[in-house]
């Protein structure tokens, strides 16, 4: 099962991602995860990319196709995978489409991760991530060790400063918001979930909504 995850920076796509993921017994791919990876281990891929990411701008259609490709041709994804934040703009989507085509597959269903402006700002402005793995954590400062990963520190991630994260909220209207459509005009399922509230409940409900979508494999 091929399952997108869209929704606004800080609706929880990484958290839920996650959770998803575990329950279904496939893995999440994170592009955001990827690249600061890339930029950690200063790879030329990271280099690229930072070049976009501080600021919260969106690094280009044509490097995302590669990252697309590489992922949906392993092994790993061979019995699906959660994108999460893996599809951002209208190209993307259709790049996405037509690499699954070649190979026989598609999209099987878009969860659409949904949370107001106030919640999405105070979520993204009061947390910290790990270095390391890359869990969001709130309520703890940046400095400490990450609870989940020996040797991890949390830092306050860049794009998380105020004037980016007002950045990747207009970024995510204008490029991202019209890939819904896009995805509802190609036949797609796509599903809206609530996603304000407990971390569990909200795992739930899109558990729950994943329940009506017809499975290709
Ligand atoms: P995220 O961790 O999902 O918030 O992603 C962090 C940053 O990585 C984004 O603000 C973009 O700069 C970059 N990024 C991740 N995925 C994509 C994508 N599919 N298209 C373009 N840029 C992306």
């Amino acid at each position: 099962m091929i399952i997108v995850l869209l929704g606004p920076p800080g609706a929880g796509k990484g958290t839920q991602g996650e959770l998803l993921a575990a329950r279904l017994g496939i893995p999440k791919i994170a592009t955001g995860d990827l690249f600061r990876a890339a930029v950690r281990d200063g790879t030329p891929l990271g280099i690229e990319a930072k070049k976009y990411m501080d600021s919260g701008d969106l690094v280009p259609d044509s490097v995302i196709l590669g990252v697309l490709r590489d992922a949906m041709a392993s092994t790993e994804t061979a019995r699906g995978a959660i994108l999460d934040g893996a599809v951002r703009t209208v190209p993307q989507a259709e790049s996405l489409a037509a690499v699954l085509k070649s190979i026989d597959r598609k999209v099987d269903a878009v969860l659409l991760f949904d949370a107001n402006h106030a919640e999405l700002i105070r979520r993204l402005s009061s947390r910290t991530t790990c270095d390391i793995c890359q869990t969001p954590f709130k309520g703890l400062e940046p400095g400490t060790a990450c609870p989940r990963n020996d040797g991890g520190r949390l830092i306050r991630r860049k794009d998380d400063e105020p004037e980016a994260i007002q950045n990747r909220l207009n970024v995510y209207e204008e490029l991202t918001a019209p890939v819904v459509a896009w995805y509802q005009t190609h036949g797609v399922p796509v599903e809206s979930i609530d996603a304000i509230g407990d971390v569990t409940d909200v795992t739930m409900r899109a558990a729950e909504a994943l329940r009506h979508v017809p499975r290709a494999d």
